[in-house]
């Protein structure tokens, strides 16, 4: 798919951010190519349009970029996944833990129903810790987690492994 290899060019590389080692996949620059950007979300609403998905969950702060137009294109409701202390309703949190210490999800009450048709939407997955945060906030308020969908997957640290069986869909691998 000619469409994959655009993609993948237009995702920039930064080594050594945001610490000496870590090399970085800078989406900021797909959203720079108009093209590009179109092509990304078409390919996930090709995938996600007939399959009766009621909720886009996308995770702060890419997440938030890729899940809007998503979720309008099917015809589903957006639902950010937040960082703790943002959201302004009653929540309910998820603790996770990253490579040094823990961070907190939040979402809030009321937002999605037992029993809807879910998609869980972020930039990347490299451990998969993030997506096993949301996936567990939303199955605690009932939700019917379909699929988690990124941009960019890094195959090596196998967080495809920690999903607990649910499917991942991702546009491009990195090594
Ligand atoms: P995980 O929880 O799977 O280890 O890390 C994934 C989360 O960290 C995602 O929310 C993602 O946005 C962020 N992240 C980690 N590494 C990168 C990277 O190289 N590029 C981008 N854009 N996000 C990253």
């Amino acid at each position: 798919d000619d469409r994959i290899s655009r993609i993948s060019s237009s995702i920039r590389v930064i080594p050594d951010f945001p610490k000496p080692g870590i090399i970085f996949q800078d989406i900021t620059t797909m959203l720079l190519d108009p093209v590009a950007f179109r092509d990304t979300i078409d390919l996930f609403v090709e995938r996600y349009k007939e399959k009766n998905i009621s909720v886009v969950a996308g995770v702060e702060a890419r997440g938030f970029i890729f899940g809007p137009p998503i979720a309008l294109a099917i015809g589903a409701k957006f639902v950010p996944m937040r960082k703790p202390n943002k959201l302004p309703g009653a929540v309910i949190s998820e603790e996770y833990s990253l490579e040094y210490g823990t961070d907190i999800m939040e979402m809030h009450v009321g937002a999605v129903q037992a029993g809807e048709r879910t998609l869980v939407i972020d930039d990347l997955i490299a451990t998969g810790g993030t997506l096993v945060a949301a996936i567990k906030l939303l199955e605690r308020v009932g939700a019917n987690v379909v699929e988690c969908a990124c941009v960019i997957e890094l195959p090596d640290l196998k967080g495809r492994d920690r999903l607990g069986g649910k499917p991942l869909f991702v546009l491009v691998s990195s090594t």
